[in-house]
């Protein structure tokens, strides 16, 4: 193990020993409503325990997020088009059933973004304090 408080965005980081540690995978067990288990790995700090560890790297998600965006916009494309040529009970239907499909891609991108996004500003916050310097520009 290098030395934890070295920043490396592809080791794991664990936001609450507030460095980068080593992990375990553990095995969790779901059961759901009708009784059906089902089985996910996850990978643990070992110090602590804490399953919030993850790696910078990974969270940059520039992709990913930008593919949601796209996905969003052509979704917001499409929904000014039908209310343009809407002049139909169908067009109606279609404009409203884009719309929920617009909410529900923005809420969802929400949810699954700004958690990982508030982790990597803390990482970063924590890496800048250790001399580690942004290569892109975010300010
Ligand atoms: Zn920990």
């Amino acid at each position: 193990m290098v030395d934890p408080q070295e920043p490396d965005m592809r080791l794991y980081w664990c936001p609450q020993c507030c460095e980068h540690v080593d992990y375990n995978t553990i095995e969790r067990r779901y059961t759901d409503s009708q009784g059906r288990s089902s089985r996910k790995d996850v990978d643990i700090c070992k110090k602590c325990g804490s399953r919030n560890i993850f790696r910078p790297s990974r969270q940059e998600g520039k992709l990913e997020s930008k593919g949601c965006l796209g996905v969003v916009l052509i979704i917001a494309a499409s929904l000014v088009v039908a209310t343009l040529i809407s002049n139909s009970k169908e067009v109606g239907d279609l404009i409203y059933f884009l719309a929920s499909l617009l909410l529900i891609s923005i809420f969802a991108a929400v949810l699954f973004y700004v958690p990982s996004y508030f982790r990597l500003k803390k990482w970063k916050k924590w890496a800048k304090e250790r001399g580690w310097e942004d290569v892109e520009d975010d300010s």
